[in-house]
């Protein structure tokens, strides 16, 4: 079942959340030399035009990125965000908003390696003829030569399933961001069948899944499945932007969880978080959760704002 399509949701509160997260690892990983291998499997189109009949349909960006578009008060992680989508956007009106393989492709250095799998035919095939944009800009600025070769592959495939014959990546450091559509409710149980099993290939990669925080049991038990899966530690972080409404339609809640972060992310979101609930929250609602723990037994904190 392939009926999700991101552009529907380019730019709202939970990608927000998710990239900004996503940057802070890209970061971290950036600050040593040794190349690594970033691999995204499920990577959508990877760039959307905020303009386009999907995402101007229930224009979800106006919720998330667009109010922070003006704002001068900006944490500087949540700056480092904010910018990235700017430099996509030269001319300063806010038309394209980047998905996590731009933001990757941005981020990563000429070493490192970028693997994305998109199981949707049109959106692979999107995201295939953006990244071959991409790089031919980024040839013609002298950034990079213009051959993909190894450094982007992209596959039309089953990300679930390909990331197995990457673990562990050559240079054994490496980051997986693992973003499913979840219509489908298989999604929730391969999430922690892949976390698990990537875990067992590769111990010492970063593992960052995204989630919808909603009131379906799937969706409550996924984040309990993984702080059982045995790692360095993790941390679950959630944006809750509004109240739920009665009939439980909407997303007004996400998550990020993360298997061996970085030390540096907690001390990030805890200045970070309390500012996009007080930006991106839309009622008395709004609030954030950061966890952090191990899996043998050693107890994790929980802090509400
Ligand atoms: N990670 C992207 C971002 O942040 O810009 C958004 C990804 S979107 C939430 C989920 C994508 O997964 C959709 O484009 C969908 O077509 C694709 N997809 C669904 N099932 C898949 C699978 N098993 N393997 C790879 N891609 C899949």
């Amino acid at each position: 079942m392939l009926s999700y399509r991101h552009a529907f949701h380019a730019g709202n509160h939970a990608d927000v959340l998710k990239h900004l997260v996503q940057i802070q690892l890209l970061n971290y990983l950036n600050q040593k030399d040794t190349a690594y291998m970033y691999i995204d499997t499920h990577s959508g189109a990877g760039v959307y035009a905020l303009d386009s009949n999907y995402a101007s349909k229930n224009a979800e960006y106006e919720s998330g990125i667009a109010r922070l578009w003006e704002r001068t008060d900006l944490p500087s992680a949540v700056a480092d965000y904010v910018d990235l989508i700017k430099s996509l956007n030269p001319s300063g009106k806010m038309r394209y908003y980047p998905g996590s393989p731009y933001c990757a492709e941005h981020i990563l250095r000429e070493q490192d390696r970028l693997r994305f799998f998109e199981l949707h035919p049109a959106d692979s095939k999107l995201l295939a003829d953006n990244f071959r944009k991409l790089e031919a800009h980024a040839a013609e600025q002298g950034k990079r030569p213009a051959t993909r070769g190894k450094r982007v592959m992209i596959e039309r495939a089953n990300g679930f399933q390909g990331l197995k014959a990457l673990l562990p990546p050559p240079s054994r450091r490496g980051i997986v961001l693992i973003d499913p559509p979840y219509e489908d409710k298989s999604d929730y149980r391969s999430v922690v069948d892949t976390v698990t099993d990537g875990l067992q290939r590769f111990a010492s990669g970063v593992y960052a899944v995204w989630y919808p925080a909603l009131n379906r049991m799937e969706s409550r038990q996924m984040p309990d499945k993984l702080k059982k899966i045995p790692s360095n530690g993790w941390l679950n972080v959630t944006l809750t932007v509004s109240t739920p409404s009665p009939d439980g339609f909407g997303l007004h809640s996400s998550g990020m969880f993360i298997h061996n972060p970085p030390w540096t992310l907690e001390p990030v979101l805890r200045e970070v978080m309390p500012y996009l609930v007080s930006v991106l929250g839309q009622d008395s609602g709004a609030t954030f959760v950061i966890e952090t723990g191990k899996a043998d037994g050693v107890a994790g904190k929980q802090k509400r704002k």
